[in-house]
């Protein structure tokens, strides 16, 4: 039995939530005693759907192993993230399948990294070939569904690809969605070229999710019809956002959010120089790009491109919070408990009896950035700031 003492991220009180074995027990309200001025909020641990790697570490540069793997955990624990989903992009299937063994036998390996890997994301190769759609995807790979090359990824990781990001202009995309759907995957629709009747096709065949939407798309689009208000108004259709404040633009990510409601996540999608400082770098696949002091990530020669966002989860939800686009609240639940409901994680009731303590402790600084202070994985405290450490 513990407490884990706070101010409740959603109504401002103080509480005290008890935990035994991992699991909330009770969660009561308490007099504030609270001596400091800025007493740590207390909420859902972040859940990151799209995640390549963090603090120099990638999970798409080969050979890996498993150790590649428990490394990255180690490091989202710092970034409140208690479930996240390791990325795996278009590669060969040798490289993929290699990816697949490293993370299944990490998890077997450590109870930790098995909890917070909540499944694998397989972002490609069945992606659009065209530019523009095709993002950074390495068009040598890309290829058309095939079930049987996906059935051997899926045995090597163990059963734990979740997510499939891939378009549905494919001439045999509904046959795949519809047996990833029966098996329990999410197919999620990305780096995408297809008509606005495919895209249709895709959601009446169980596609559930529309992956970075916004990004990963060509330069120039006819008005209308095209894939972007297609999957907008698709009301089963969740969408995931890269809000580093680099990939869309405030009024994208305002309309996108209106329109979706709940349905509107926040993904970090970052890349390896997540967590680094500014400076110049090599990317995955050994292109020079560069950091700037704003956190922006681009190509050395070509500064107008992107290459990938170096940003996690907090930075999202304190810029959505900084441009007024949603309460802290709102885009705290964005990037933790409206995830585990789209993947169906007990860690979806959030702050309440019976759920997980997968929780954080935090702070909103004055110029409007998220301090994580701790935080618990099934009420083990996996991470915590040296002055919290002090309290106890
Ligand atoms: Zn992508």
């Amino acid at each position: 039995m513990q407490e884990i003492m706070g101010t409740h991220y959603k109504t401002g009180e103080s509480i005290k939530v008890i935990v035994n074995k991992g699991i909330i027990t009770d969660i009561c309200t308490v007099p504030d005693e609270s001596e400091y001025e800025d007493q740590w909020l207390i909420a859902p641990g972040l859940v990151d759907l799209q995640m390549n790697g963090c603090m120099g570490i990638d999970l798409n540069v080969f050979p890996i192993d498993s150790e590649r793997v428990h490394s990255i955990v180690r490091e989202v624990w710092k970034e409140g993230v208690t479930t996240f989903f390791p990325t795996i992009t278009t590669n060969s299937d040798a490289n993929i399948w290699e990816a697949m063994t490293a993370i299944a036998k990490a998890c077997e390996e450590d109870s930790s990294t098995h909890t917070t890997v909540g499944g694998i994301h397989l972002e490609g190769p069945f992606i659009s070939p065209e530019n523009g759609p095709r993002g950074a995807h390495k068009l040598e790979y890309v290829c058309q569904p095939n079930w049987n090359t996906f059935e051997r990824w899926q045995d090597a990781s163990g059963g734990r690809i979740r997510i499939v990001t891939l378009s549905p202009e494919w001439p045999n995309a509904t046959d795949f969605i519809r047996r990833c759907s029966e098996s329990g995957i999410i197919v999620a629709i990305g780096h995408t070229a297809a008509s606005p009747e495919q895209i249709r096709d895709a959601v009446s065949a169980g596609a559930r999710m529309a992956t970075h939407f916004g990004n990963g798309a060509h330069l120039t689009l006819p008005r209308h019809p095209n894939y972007l208000w297609e999957q907008l108004a698709q009301d089963s259709l969740w969408v995931s956002l890269i809000a580093d404040g680099f990939h869309l633009p405030e009024s994208f990510l305002k309309v996108v959010m209106q329109v979706k409601q709940e349905c509107a996540i926040l993904v970090s999608d970052a890349v390896h120089l997540s967590g680094m400082p500014p400076g110049k770098y090599f990317s995955h696949n050994r292109v020079h790009v560069v950091k700037t002091n704003e956190g922006r990530l681009h190509l050395a020669d070509e500064p107008q491109l992107l290459a990938g966002s170096a940003q996690m989860l907090p930075w999202g939800i304190a810029h959505l919070t900084r441009k007024k686009l949603s309460s802290l609240q709102e885009a705290w639940e964005m990037a933790s408990v409206r995830p585990s409901t789209l993947m169906n994680l007990p860690s979806r009731s959030g702050l309440q009896v019976g759920g997980p303590a997968d929780l954080v402790l935090f702070k909103k600084e004055r110029d409007g950035g998220i301090s994580i202070c701790e935080t618990y994985k099934q009420g083990i405290s996996r991470y915590a700031i040296e002055a919290q450490k002090d309290m106890f």
